[in-house]
C-alpha cells in the first residue's frame, strides 16, 4: 500500500504547553488507523496537523493525493481551505451539522459550497443518506434524529464531496456503545470499503479494536504503533455520482 499521508519530525506547542513533541507517522492509502491517548496527550492537535487545519511549528506534513505529492505544512490557509474542501471530510463529536437545516440540506449543502446545484446535490445527498441507512429520515431537522442518526448524516456530509481521507475527532464520543457499533459500521463500510482512508481519534477501547491500525499517543509522541492488520469491512456499494458533480 502507498502512503497518503505523511508526517515527519512534527512538533507543536501552544505557548509554554507542548502539544507535539516530535512525530513520525505514515499512513497508508485505504487504512483505519485508530489515535489513542489520554485527554490532552496530543490527538487532536496531530489530527488537525494532518488534515490542514492547523500548522506545525516545525516538521512536515505530506499528503499524496489525486493531484500528486504535496506539502500540506507549506501551504497557506487558502491552499489548504481548498485541499480540505476538496480531499478531506471531518466526522466530530458533534457540532458541525447545522440544526436549523433538514439532514438533506445539511448533505446537500456541502456540494453546493462546491458549486454543484441544488436539485443534483439534493439528488446525490439523498442517495448518501440512503446507503448509510437513513431513507425517509431526509427531511427531519438534526435535533429530530437521534444521536447515531445524526452522525452518520455527518459522514454523508464528509463524503459527498468525494473526500479521500475521512477525519473523525471522538465521533462515538458522545454515544452508546450499541449506536457507536452502528456508527462504526457506516464510518468503516463507506470509507476503507470504498478503499479511502480513516484516521479516527478516540477514547473506546472497542472503537479502536473495530480499526486496522492502534497509534497510542502520549505527551505529544507516539508510544505505540500497532502493525497493520486487515479488519473485515462489510459491503459498500458507493452512490452514483451524478455527472455534473465534479471532483
Ligand atoms: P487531546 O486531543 O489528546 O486531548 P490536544 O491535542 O487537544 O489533546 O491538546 C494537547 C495539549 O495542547 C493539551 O495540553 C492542551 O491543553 C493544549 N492545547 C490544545 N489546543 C490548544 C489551544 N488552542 N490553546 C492552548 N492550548 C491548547
Ligand atoms: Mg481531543
Amino acid at each position: 500500500m502507498t502512503n497518503i499521508l505523511s508526517i515527519r519530525n512534527l512538533h507543536k506547542s501552544y505557548g509554554s504547553t507542548v502539544a507535539l513533541a516530535g512525530i513520525d507517522l505514515d499512513l497508508r492509502t485505504g487504512e483505519s488507523v485508530a489515535i489513542m491517548g489520554a485527554s490532552g496527550s496530543g490527538k487532536t492537535t496531530l489530527l488537525h496537523c494532518l488534515a490542514g487545519i492547523i500548522t506545525p511549528d516545525a516538521g512536515m506534513v505530506g499528503f499524496a493525493g489525486p493531484h500528486g505529492a504535496q506539502t500540506i505544512s507549506a501551504m497557506k490557509e487558502t491552499e489548504r481551505s481548498r485541499l480540505r474542501r476538496e480531499s478531506f471530510g471531518f466526522v466530530f463529536q458533534q457540532g458541525l451539522l447545522l440544526p436549523e437545516l433538514t439532514a438533506l440540506e445539511n448533505v446537500a449543502l456541502a456540494l453546493m459550497l462546491s458549486g454543484t446545484a441544488r436539485a443534483q446535490a439534493e439528488g446525490y445527498a439523498q442517495q448518501w443518506l440512503a446507503s448509510l441507512g437513513l431513507a425517509g429520515m431526509e427531511q427531519r431537522r438534526i435535533g429530530e434524529l437521534s444521536g447515531g442518526q445524526a452522525q452518520r448524516v455527518a459522514i454523508a456530509r464528509a463524503q459527498v464531496t468525494g473526500a479521500n481521507v475521512i477525519f473523525a475527532d471522538e465521533p462515538t464520543g458522545a454515544l452508546d456503545s450499541s449506536t457507536s457499533a452502528e456508527v462504526m459500521d457506516a464510518l468503516l463500510k463507506s470509507t476503507v470499503g470504498l478503499g479511502k482512508t480513516l484516521v479516527l481519534v478516540t477514547h473506546d477501547s472497542a472503537v479502536a479494536a473495530r480499526c486496522g491500525r492502534l497509534v497510542e499517543v502520549r505527551d505529544g509522541r507516539v508510544i505505540h504503533d500497532s502493525s497493520p492488520t486487515t479488519q473485515p469491512t462489510e459491503a459498500f456499494t458507493a452512490p452514483v455520482r451524478p455527472a455534473q458533480v465534479t471532483q
